[in-house]
């Protein structure tokens, strides 16, 4: 079966500043793919590219069986099939939970009120906050917080999720409800891939992890890979990283 996401020798610069020096990468259906890497090393950009946030300057990237190229992408399309959650979860202060989760789907989709309904309560069901659908994003904790913008990204009904750092700006002690959302979202099917410094998680979700360093796919195999790099720089990166 063709891949969710395919990368073949995909460049990308900003300015005379080259970032992603030929990734080729395949994230087959329902896999988990996870991201490391040092900071700089291109991560953010490579999950970018994939719902069209970049563009890429070489190479081919398809995504959900379309190739993306400079201009001729249907944005609005992609944009409905990957969902992305980042750091920074940016709900709106004045619309509840139910609201924030509904908004895309009813101005979008042009989903009814009342399917908009059920379908804030199936995909707060996901994530484990059914009873919150009223309260305002000020009245629940970040880790409460991100789990909202999960189920909002879910409830444009994504063939694919990005998740970039989702736990970086959480106290560690909210870390795990996030991380056991995403691995309940694993373990039901759902095509990801992820960006994470939780490598305990990152060992226990994934199905691939690859290696990023200065641009390039460095490193990639199964969860085992971090225990035994073949590279100097993993083994700096786990050493230093764990
Ligand atoms: P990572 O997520 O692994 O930390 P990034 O993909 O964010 O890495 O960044 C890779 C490199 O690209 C960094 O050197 C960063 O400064 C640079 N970069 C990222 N976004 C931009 C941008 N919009 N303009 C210029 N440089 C950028
Ligand atoms: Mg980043």
């Amino acid at each position: 079966m063709e891949p969710m996401v395919r990368f073949q020798d995909v460049h990308k610069s900003f300015g005379a500043v080259e970032v992603l020096k030929g990734i080729t990468l395949d994230v087959p259906r329902g896999d988990v793919v996870v991201l490391v890497g040092r900071s700089g090393s291109g991560k953010s950009t490579a999950l970018r590219c994939i719902n069209g946030l970049e563009t890429v300057n070489g190479g081919e990237l398809h995504v959900c069986g379309e190739k993306l190229h400079d201009g001729k992408t249907d944005l609005r399309k992609l944009r409905q099939e990957v969902g992305i959650v980042f750091q920074s979860y940016n709900l709106f202060p004045h619309l509840t939970v139910e609201q924030n989760v509904t908004l895309a789907p009813r101005k979008v989709m042009k989903v009814g009120a009342k399917e908009a309904k059920e379908l804030a309560a199936h995909v707060l069901a996901q994530v484990g906050l059914s009873e919150k659908a009223q309260s305002y994003p000020e009245q629940l904790s970040g880790g409460q917080q991100q789990r909202v913008a999960i189920a909002r990204s879910l409830a444009m009904k994504p063939k694919l999720m990005l998740f970039d750092e989702v736990t970086s700006a959480l106290d560690p002690e909210l870390t795990g409800e996030v991380l056991r959302v995403i691995e309940r979202l694993a373990k039901d099917g759902m095509t990801m891939v992820l960006v994470t410094h939780e490598m305990g998680f990152a060992r226990g979700v994934a199905d691939q992890i690859v290696f990023m360093h200065h641009g390039k796919v460095w490193e990639r195999g199964g969860a085992e890979m971090l225990r035994a790099p073949q590279t100097a720089e993993l083994q700096q990166f786990v050493a230093t990283d764990l």
